[in-house]
């Protein structure tokens, strides 16, 4: 995906009738009422005048919510007020995100009319049990159709889907993971199942119905799920829930998987394999020495320092490295020059025939 300066308007409730489980979208999105036009006006140019860099694209992105299950006549009118920023040339195009069921021909060609390019389909999960137990309200059918109708008018698609949702297991994670692969959407984002404050989900807690998956089998999974997304060169834009004042461990979060640097965490144990991996197959023994690019080094590491130490307990080595001008996929290890994405396709093919046992 290319680099957008985004423009986030959050849309809360509003426009959507449903009540998934495991949502509460006004805590999500601070908000409890209708969205104030001037207000939306003001938030737009308080952006554009942040932006320092004016090559960037300007996006502006509907949020939380289903917008297009709004009021026709509200979408429009706030499709609008974008419209006009386009049309001035401050902004460049619009994205939005919203339930696959609200998506059909007429809605697409007022989107295209409004510049919409982009659109985030909140999709969950492509199990039919685990759709019916979090109450979603669409069927797995609908969220092909509603993808393959998006990539018809050529407008962006992106997909997002939960882990550990209530009825999910590792096999239902994975298994949707592929069937979105399968779709090929332009982008992902990859969220584990937070247990918020006043939702069902939360009684469900409570009532013991529903356990939430620990931290290290969440990290776990959605390591398994970056491979596969990673494979078929699909960009996983977000993994993890974005850490914001309302979404915290101490005030809306009752329970499940939640760290701030869940991805970090993700990518590290990714790089804890690869290294075991070519340990194993360069028969390392006493010295590692690894050379990798500025932008991977502190993934490598690990959050202080554990994938290091992880290593030196594992294999009893001592381990250096150093930093170059590489290419992100590119490291030496040892002498032998290493290419991740060649891991990357050598573990998407045990993950295959893990999950294909199951
Ligand atoms: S469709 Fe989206 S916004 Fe509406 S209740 Fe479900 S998760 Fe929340």
């Amino acid at each position: 995906m290319n680099k957008c300066n985004i423009i986030p308007i959050f849309v809360p409730h509003l426009g959507c009738p449903h009540d998934c489980i495991f949502c509460n979208q006004r805590k999500i999105t601070s908000f409890n009422d209708s969205l104030d036009k001037e207000q939306i006006c003001l938030t737009i140019e308080k952006y554009i005048s942040y932006f320092k860099n004016k090559e960037i694209p300007i996006e502006i992105a509907f949020y939380g919510g289903s917008f297009t299950g709004l009021n026709e006549n509200l979408m429009i009118e706030y499709l609008k007020i974008a419209k006009k920023y386009i049309d001035q040339k401050l902004v460049d195009s619009v994205r939005l995100s919203t339930r696959p069921d609200y998506i059909d021909e007429h809605i697409l060609d007022i989107l295209l009319s409004y510049k919409v390019k982009t659109i985030e389909l909140g999709i969950q999960s492509l199990s039919s049990k685990v759709l019916d137990l979090n109450e979603r309200g669409h069927d797995v059918d609908c969220v092909y159709k509603s993808s393959n109708l998006i990539k018809k008018y050529k407008i962006n698609l992106g997909l997002q889907m939960m882990t550990g949702l209530f009825g999910d297991d590792f096999n239902s994670c994975i298994h949707t993971a592929l069937d979105i692969a399968y779709i090929n959407p332009d982008f992902v984002r990859v969220y584990p199942t937070l247990i918020i404050k006043d939702t069902k989900l939360e009684q469900l807690y409570y009532s013991k119905k529903y356990i939430p998956m620990d931290i290290k089998d969440a990290i776990r999974l959605c390591k398994y799920i970056d491979i596969i997304f990673e494979h078929y060169n699909i960009d996983i834009i977000r993994l993890g829930l974005q850490s914001s004042d309302n979404i915290s461990k101490d005030k809306d979060v009752v329970a499940g998987p939640y760290h701030p640097s869940f991805r970090e965490f993700v990518q590290s144990d990714i790089y804890f394999d690869l290294f075991e991996y070519y340990i194993k197959k360069f028969k390392i023994k006493k010295y590692l020495h690894f050379e990798c690019s500025n932008e991977e080094i502190s993934k490598i590491v690990g959050n202080k320092k554990s994938n290091i130490n992880r290593m030196k307990e594992k294999f009893n080595l001592d381990i250096s490295f150093s930093i170059h001008n590489f290419e992100k996929n590119i490291l030496i290890i040892n002498e032998n020059l290493v290419n991740r994405k060649e891991f990357i396709d050598y573990s998407f093919m045990k993950i295959l025939r893990r999950f294909d046992e199951t």
